[in-house]
């Protein structure tokens, strides 16, 4: 068993302290392989009295020193790559190979994108010629930073590293169920030389520790990520004290396939739900197929489901792993069954294990079509291997379709038409929209409309959120 069991305050390795020990299980054997301990308020007020010192220091470091650490923080997070894929694959289920290839080098490429980005920055500017205002960003304060599994790494540094580039301090506290990845970042933080007190981690779960950062006085700011049920919980705690809270939410992305998409269209489609097992927050989980193409998609769609392996996450190669834990793997269950029951047609995969895996929460890849809008697997964020295909007739019925949800964090569209594509991408109402398989580039803002958020991570966006902006009248 690994002894997990300390949180990282003002600058060290400390215990708990009162001692509530948590197992973490690696979801492909179900098996306890680690020890972290779940955080209380006394451990919280330590990480807060830590970050607060530091901020009076560290808000005022110059950008030069700031850049020299992210930049020797960049060179250890590449040394230790393997161990960052390694440990994400064991505790979230990532199979090796894509966690080095998507999991761990998303983080690599944020980092080294924040960096630009604050070179580039101007932390006070003159409003205009002719004026004596000028404009001046200041970070906020201590940050609360509250992350979830799915891309445990990715999330980390998408809040971290602007956090520390833009002078602020704050406690980490990443998600319970797969913690590890966070711990080793800490170790990385430390190494690379940050100031005591700057970045804090600790563990903990949701109703705890989460819930005494969202209201504490003396955070300034919470940034969160996760679901849409928590991220209501954290407004109304955060509520009394006025602090920005900026949220990262949950999806149900819609991709739109035109009659005259790319014959590769509804294959690309399913690879696109199936990668990471489902559990990506702008996966495309509603696919909208026009009519005169449905029969050939259905096909498509199923064969395609069908080819994808399920396997443990510590075997190389090109398959899906198992989702995250027990209860992701009841509730995929149970609307899995729910689509059944609702009337939609089951083409692929379905509630039954897949016959080779006797233990770990594997899911096969599976399809329904026939599905309409307002069916439960249409409608909720399922976070699992399922994909809903949903027939449509007119370019217009499609759109309405796709942001008649709760959510709008990324939807995609399949045409060779490009002035349709481009008509579509701006009626789509979601912080995201994917032309024809093409992704986002490290720096672009990410982020939802409705409820799947408020905030933009990445780039200049997801640096501005840590700042306070000021107006000083009469500077020169
Ligand atoms: P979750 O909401 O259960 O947990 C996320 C984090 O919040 C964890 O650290 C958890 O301990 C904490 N938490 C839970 N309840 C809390 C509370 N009341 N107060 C404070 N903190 C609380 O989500 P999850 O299951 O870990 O992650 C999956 C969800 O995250 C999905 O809904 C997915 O769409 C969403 N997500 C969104 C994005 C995005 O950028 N929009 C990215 C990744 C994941």
């Amino acid at each position: 068993m690994i002894d997990k069991r300390k949180f990282y305050i003002n600058g060290e390795w400390v215990n708990p302290a009162k001692k509530n020990d948590c197992k973490v299980i690696n979801p492909s054997n179900e098996e306890a392989y680690a020890h972290i301990s779940l955080g209380s308020k006394h451990d919280v007020e330590l990480a807060i009295k830590a970050s607060k010192d530091a901020f009076l220091t560290w808000s005022e470091v110059k950008k030069e020193t700031k850049i020299e650490l992210l930049e020797k923080l960049l060179k250890i997070y590449k040394s230790r790559w393997n161990e960052i894929t390694k440990i994400m694959s064991d505790e979230m289920g990532a199979p090796l190979d894509w966690s080095s290839s998507a999991q761990t080098s998303s983080g690599y490429d944020h980092i080294r994108d924040f960096i630009e980005r604050l070179k580039e920055f101007k932390f006070e500017k003159k409003f205009k010629n002719n004026s004596n205002n000028y404009i001046a960003y200041e970070p906020i304060g201590v940050c609360g930073l509250i992350t979830p599994w799915n891309w445990p790494i990715n999330q980390i540094t998408l809040k971290v590293i602007p956090a520390l580039a833009s002078g602020c301090t704050m406690i980490l506290k990443p998600s319970e169920i797969a913690p590890l990845s966070g711990m080793i970042f800490a170790d990385i933080i430390h190494e690379a030389g940050f100031p005591a007190g700057v970045f804090n981690l600790i563990n903990g779960d949701g109703e705890g520790v989460g819930t005494v950062l969202a209201s504490h006085p003396d955070i300034d700011m919470i940034s969160f990520t996760g679901s849409t049920r928590a991220g209501k919980l954290i407004s109304k705690n955060a509520s009394d004290t006025i602090k920005r809270v900026c949220l990262e939410l949950g999806g149900k992305g819609g991709n739109i396939i035109f009659s005259d998409s790319h014959p590769e269209a509804v294959r690309q489609g399913v690879r696109n739900i199936m990668s990471n097992s489902g559990q990506s927050c702008d996966a495309p989980t509603r696919m909208l197929v026009e009519k005169s193409i449905y029969k050939r998609a259905i096909k498509d769609a199923t064969d395609e489901a069908n080819k994808i392996k399920v396997d443990i996450a510590s075997k190389k190669g090109d398959h899906i792993g198992p989702v995250v834990s027990k209860k992701q793997y009841d509730k995929i269950i149970d609307l899995i069954k729910s689509g059944i029951s609702e009337g939609a047609t089951l083409l692929a995969g379905g509630p039954e294990r897949p016959k080779e895996l006797e233990k770990g929460y594997f899911i096969k890849p599976t399809i329904f079509t026939d599905v309409s809008n307002d069916m439960r697997i249409a409608k909720e964020e399922i976070f699992g291997p399922v994909l809903s295909i949903i027939p449509f007739e007119s370019e217009d019925e499609a759109i309405s379709i796709v942001n008649e949800t709760l959510y709008g964090l990324g939807n995609y569209v399949q045409t060779q038409d490009k002035e349709k594509a481009k008509r579509v991408a701006r009626k789509f109402r979601s912080g995201g929209v994917y032309i024809n398989g093409n992704t986002a580039d490290p720096g672009t803002p990410f982020g939802g409309y409705k409820q799947s958020g408020n905030g933009r991570e990445g780039g200049v966006w997801g640096l501005e959120e840590y700042l306070e902006v000021k107006t000083i009248c009469g500077l020169d």
